[in-house]
């Protein structure tokens, strides 16, 4: 199987307009989302697809998303499943950390998308390892290394094998500077000879790529020392 790992989120919420702006934001951040609009469908859903993680809110017609979150935890097929809620106001977040409802971590009503993505980020890298790797992101850069796909701020970015590559080092290692010469060790490997500028003209054309007009360029050049992604520019 050659299919990309993009992780599959079931998104659990009644209002349909948050619905529709989590889809749109957690989608241009490289997730697939499924919705349900109420409990029995969640729970129908999560054990017919699957999914990697369920985005579930509290305040559900007919059952409660709590009550939803212990039905998950109770089948065998849904067990494992990561558990974010989405509480309303700071007396549920309390209640969701005091039932022990086997929610994985919760956030409170309103949150930004880069706070939801961090959180869901690190619930997937403690479930499931694999599919965190697959995804590496640094600022508004998203590297999607099972589907070999780069995105930056919502656009696609097209590399070359080799500027994909040296992307992938960098945003394994953000912020750290590397020499020409470890670069070509790196990227290129220990038998090819390459001259070390060739380097350069690789990093020009990566920034090319990477860089639109508006954009900040995020490849730090470092004087008679080589280059890094810039932390900084975070
Ligand atoms: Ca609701």
């Amino acid at each position: 199987m050659t299919a990309p790992l993009k992780p599959l989120v079931l998104v659990v919420e009644d209002e349909v307009d948050l619905v529709t702006l989590l889809k749109y934001n957690l989608e241009k951040e490289g997730f697939r989302t499924l919705a349900a609009g109420d409990g029995e469908e969640a729970l129908l859903l999560a054990a017919e697809q699957t999914p990697h993680m369920v985005l579930l809110d509290w305040m559900l017609p007919l059952m409660s998303g709590l009550e939803v979150c212990r039905q998950l935890r109770r089948s065998s097929k849904t067990r494992d499943i990561p558990i974010i809620m989405l509480t309303a106001r700071g007396e549920e977040a309390d209640k969701v950390r005091g039932l022990n409802s086997g929610a994985d971590d919760y956030i409170a009503k309103p949150f930004s998308t880069t706070e939801l993505v961090a959180r869901m980020r690190a619930v997937l890298r403690r479930a499931t390892p694999n599919i965190a790797e697959e995804l590496l992101t640094f600022g508004d850069v998203a590297m999607d290394l099972a589907a070999h796909r780069v995105r930056r701020n919502g656009r696609d970015v097209h590399l070359g094998p080799t500027e994909f590559r040296l992307l992938r080092h960098f945003m394994q290692h953000p912020g750290r500077v590397f020499s020409r010469e470890q670069l070509l060790d790196i990227v290129w490997g220990h038998d090819v000879y390459v001259e070390p500028r060739t380097v350069d003209v690789h990093i020009r054309r990566l920034r090319k790529a990477l860089n639109d007009e508006e954009d900040m360029d995020l490849i730090r050049t470092v004087r008679s020392a080589g280059y890094a992604l810039d932390a900084k520019s975070l």
